[in-house]
């Protein structure tokens, strides 16, 4: 499938020389060398007040850090011309990331991704630029970018074409509600460690079965919560 356009990620963040980073390497490196997603990372700091180009300061009521200037980051989003792409912040209190929106992230125009620092943003250009806040887990980062870029790599890894199987794309953790089965591959018997039998039996529907317990046992295990109630 070829697009009008290619899936475009516009990033705006203090560290621009942070991207594509590692997104540069391998599949995605290869798919954003030959033009299948396109990356603009743009310093907030050109948005910057004064002859320091200041870009945060102290936050309202006191206390420690810094916090990013409404006035700065508007101006830096603004100075993206506006179109249907959704404007994310990454925020270790935002929505959690799903693989779901991550599917539908990637089969839209792409994305803006506002990377944050310090303390965080000024609450009211969350609101007034209406930004998506976007969490990637329960653990604090020390800025956006590393963020940005598992959002990134998570969205272009399903673009048309960029993974060589189509398949891989689909039947994966958290696509069918639970975790992924166990792979084995030779050698048959690694340090007295044996391929499970049914994998090496040749009949399909026995192998199915086996994927699928395996899949559920480990679900149960790690991550009850993603089952629906019928299945724990
Ligand atoms: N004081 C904030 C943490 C700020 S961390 C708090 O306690 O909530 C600085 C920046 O790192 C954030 O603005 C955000 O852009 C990014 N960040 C940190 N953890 C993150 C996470 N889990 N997911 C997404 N972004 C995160």
């Amino acid at each position: 499938m070829t697009r009008a356009h290619p899936w475009h990620a516009t990033i705006l963040t203090l560290y621009p020389e942070m991207f594509p980073g590692p997104l540069g390497a391998s599949l995605s490196g290869d798919a954003l060398a030959r033009g299948a997603w396109t990356l603009d990372a743009r310093q907030i700091r050109e948005h910057g007040l004064g002859r320091h180009r200041a870009v945060d300061d102290t936050p309202a009521g006191g206390g420690a850090g810094m916090v990013l200037r409404c006035d700065v980051l508007a101006a830096a989003i603004d100075s993206v011309a506006p179109d249907e792409r959704p404007r994310m912040l990454m925020s270790p209190r935002g929505w959690p990331l799903t693989q779901a929106r991550v599917r539908t992230l990637s089969e839209g125009p792409g994305i803006v991704v506002v990377c944050g620092r310090f303390e965080g943003v000024d609450e009211r250009v969350i609101a007034g630029r209406n930004l998506e806040e976007v969490s990637i887990g329960d653990y604090v980062l020390s800025g956006g970018e590393i963020a940005a870029l598992v959002l990134l790599d998570a969205c272009v890894r399903l673009l048309p074409g960029v993974m060589g199987k189509v398949a891989s794309g689909v039947e994966e953790s958290f696509e069918s509600g639970h975790l992924e089965y166990p792979h084995y591959t030779r050698p048959r018997e690694w340090e007295g460690r044996a391929i499970p039998d049914v994998l090496t039996g040749g009949n399909h529907a026995a192998i199915a079965r086996w994927r699928r317990d395996e899949a559920l046992r480990l679900t149960r295990e790690r991550r009850p919560d993603l089952l629906t109630r019928e299945e724990s």
